[in-house]
């Protein structure tokens, strides 16, 4: 087994294979990509799914001087158990009692450094190298990270476009097999931005349920939706299949650097057993637990946040979904997908309108060149020919960020007479070629 001889000569020391199978796709794509912009224009990050980054959304001052307060006590500086101060789990079981129809117990309640670790504790208590793990597709491409590299298998189930990004029921059942540990999902999505209600969530569970696979539900954008729609926790619906929940603070405190989140264990008729409660109790032993500064603020932060904050904060987005929609609706060659919460919104480039580029890669990139916007390419998500952009920009900049994806479609979109000798398989001139109208002008 050993890769080299007691007494060698020379050094040999290699990344192990866990580090070399560990891969970030949305890095591994952007740091292929040109993104040299406009020296002319100023850059305007579409890409980036951090809602502190332009300042202009802020957590509650409730939040900042819960920590303020919790950097007084030395308890806040000491190492806590590792599943977290039982004050803190206290906290997050009565936060997240609209996921459960009984008493969410502390007992219940694992806390983590930021969600993505509750992702990676959630996954390997429950997998094993070989066995399987599905995923949505669009989804957001951690899963993948954490797994592989264990060598984890990673399946998508699609969702479908056309009806909001919901589950595509045949083809999530049509993946499972007998080495699937798990189904993920993630409710509001990232990078979809859609919201599943009651029905579609029973619907998931009944495939879950007949096929005996627990799921792991990432409800890191839990309450984050839109007017006219329900946030529904899927473990509230579930009768029998057990779910491990995603959640944290990140998102709706805005507070990604903080890494606070949490696994909350969902098991009413025990299938989990005391293995996989013993199981997390272990894993979370490999980082001798989550930072203690903020597990103390934990009970203010989340009892003391006013109702009129997130109120503001999801209005806000609202808002600038409905900005974004109705400036990319007109863009030729473009269709945005109006999302029902969470912060992104996927648009679809109808790529065969823009024969200069071979992918939506090239797309992308020639974007950032010409007009210094930089939206995340749908690969980064498993979906080509989509792109995603961040709604958490200020009004103004997510505006001219509009106008100037306008004007580059516009300059790019096929011509009238370019179009008409492109294989008519290839591009279905009559229903595009309402698009091609409205964008005026600009094709002549
Ligand atoms: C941001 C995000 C996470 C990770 O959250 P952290 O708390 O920063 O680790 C997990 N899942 C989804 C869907 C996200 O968008």
């Amino acid at each position: 087994m050993s890769r080299r001889s007691r007494g060698s000569n020379t050094w040999e020391v290699r990344a192990s294979t866990l580090a070399r199978n560990t891969h970030n796709l949305i890095r591994d794509i952007v740091e292929n990509l040109q993104v040299e912009p406009n020296p002319n224009k100023q850059l305007i990050a579409l890409s980036v799914g951090d809602p502190t980054t332009f300042g202009n959304l802020n957590p509650p001052e409730q939040v900042i001087q819960a920590v303020r307060e919790s950097n007084e006590w030395l308890s806040s500086r000491s190492y806590g158990p590792a599943k977290g101060h039982l004050e803190a789990r206290e906290a997050v079981a009565k936060y997240s009692a609209h996921q459960s129809n009984e008493e969410i117990s502390p007992e219940d309640v694992v806390l983590c450094s930021g969600c993505s670790h509750a992702i990676e504790l959630a996954i390997t208590v429950i997998a094993d190298s070989g066995q399987n793990v599905l995923v949505p597709r669009p989804g957001f491409m951690i899963y993948k990270t954490v797994a592989e590299g264990l060598g984890i298998n990673i399946k998508y189930y699609n969702l479908l476009p056309d009806q909001q990004w919901k589950v595509d029921l045949e083809d999530l059942e049509n993946q499972i097999d007998d080495d699937t540990a798990a189904i993920v999902v993630i409710n509001p999505s990232n990078p979809c931005g859609s919201v599943y209600n009651k029905e579609h969530l029973s619907e998931i569970l009944d495939i879950a349920s007949r096929n005996h696979v627990p799921i792991i539900a990432d409800e890191i954008y839990e309450h984050f939706v839109f007017s006219n729609h329900e946030f529904t926790a899927l473990s509230a619906v579930s009768k029998d299949v057990p779910i491990l929940t995603c959640g944290g603070l990140t998102k709706r405190f805005l507070v990604p650097g903080w890494r606070m989140g949490w696994i909350i264990i969902h098991d009413r008729h025990n299938v989990l057993g005391k293995e996989v409660r013993k199981g997390l109790s272990n894993l979370a032993t490999r980082i001798l637990g989550p930072n203690t500064l903020i597990q103390r603020a934990l009970p203010a932060i989340l009892s003391c946040t006013p109702q009129s904050f997130f109120d503001d904060v999801v209005l806000f987005i609202e808002n600038q979904a409905k900005l974004a929609y109705d400036e990319l609706r007109r863009a030729p060659g473009l269709r945005p997908i109006m999302p029902q919460g969470a912060m992104y919104m996927m648009i679809e480039i109808k790529t065969s309108l823009f024969p200069s580029f071979k992918n939506e890669l090239q797309f992308v990139e020639r974007m950032v060149a010409e007009q210094s916007v930089f939206c995340l390419p749908g690969q980064c998500f498993a979906y080509p020919n989509f792109m995603r952009i961040v709604l958490t920009v200020p009004e103004d900049i997510l505006r001219e960020a509009c106008q100037r994806i306008t004007i580059f479609c516009k300059d790019h979109i096929v011509s009238r007479e370019t179009l008409k000798e492109i294989d008519s398989n290839l591009v279905n001139v009559s229903s595009d070629s309402e698009v091609i109208c409205d964008s005026g002008p600009a094709l002549a």
